[in-house]
């Protein structure tokens, strides 16, 4: 019983970030190539190279702007991709940051602070699930945060999921919303490619061996996601427009927390 009250009480107290930049300055993580077929209705997603940053297009597109403004050395690499038979394209959906250590940090600080990507606004929870109802909940490298055992913790308290909403949202604020933010918008990219499907513009290629497809990817037209899907459904395009801008400034997120909480 007091074990769960202090456990509580850890989640009670608000995330105060120290500024300390390790999670701007040891990006990458193990190299994680692989082919996941069976997602989108057979297609296919090919995921390269020593994950980092993971960058919707819009924002690898406004990073390589500010890095092109300020002369900064700025590498991305195509992260997931599908390719598509008909257009002979390789559409994609997520770039990731080819640095170990984030080329906007100067002097232990962003240097585009307020045009961050989602995924720097999100650290250093690591929920999962949240806009499932299935949420798990991981330990961050982030060292100011909860470490893995007071996770487990909390785990152990088994609060309803409304509450436990609730508490994490108190305790990281708008870092939370980023969080849902960035769940939403995941789901979002696939739900863009599967209309692509769905209204028969694309045909992603199935059926290949992965360093066949990644080879006809690399040889392809690049398009970035977004702009393809504006391009090939005009009709959605201001919609899509706005929900790249919602998403800038965590609409989706917050609205979602807002009517979970109730
Ligand atoms: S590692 Fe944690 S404390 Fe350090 S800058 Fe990142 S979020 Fe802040
Ligand atoms: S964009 Fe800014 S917040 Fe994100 S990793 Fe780079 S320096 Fe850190």
């Amino acid at each position: 019983m007091i074990k769960n009250i202090i456990t509580y009480m850890k989640l009670d107290e608000k995330f105060k970030c120290q500024k300390c930049a390790k999670c701007c300055s040891a990006l990458q993580l193990e190299d994680e190539a692989g082919l996941f077929p069976g997602y989108f209705n057979s297609a296919y997603i090919l995921q390269c190279c020593k994950p980092s940053l993971t960058l919707f297009d819009w924002e690898a597109k406004e990073m390589a702007e500010e890095a092109e403004k300020e002369g900064i050395n700025f590498k991305l690499i195509p992260y997931k991709l599908v390719y598509d038979t008909k257009t002979k394209t390789a559409i994609i959906l997520q770039y990731v940051l080819a640095h170990n250590v984030c080329p906007f940090l100067k002097f232990n600080a962003c240097s585009i602070y307020e045009k961050r990507p989602s995924i720097c606004k999100l650290f250093p929870p690591n929920a999962r699930g949240i806009t499932s109802g299935t949420i798990t909940l991981n330990r961050s490298s982030c060292p100011y945060d909860l470490k893995e055992k007071d996770w487990e913790e909390v785990i152990n308290l088994n609060l309803q999921p409304k509450e436990m909403i609730r508490k994490i949202h108190e305790r990281y604020g708008e870092i939370f919303e980023a969080e849902v933010e960035y769940e939403i918008m995941s789901k979002q990219i696939t739900d863009w490619v599967n209309l692509l499907i769905l209204k028969g513009i694309i045909s992603p290629a199935k059926g290949f061996e992965p360093k066949v497809l990644l080879k006809m990817a690399s040889e392809a037209q690049i398009v970035p996601l977004s702009m393809f899907f504006k391009g090939m459904v005009p009709q959605k395009a201001e919609e899509a427009e706005k929900v790249i801008e919602d998403a800038r400034q965590l609409v989706h997120g917050k609205k979602f927390l807002e009517d979970a909480k109730k």
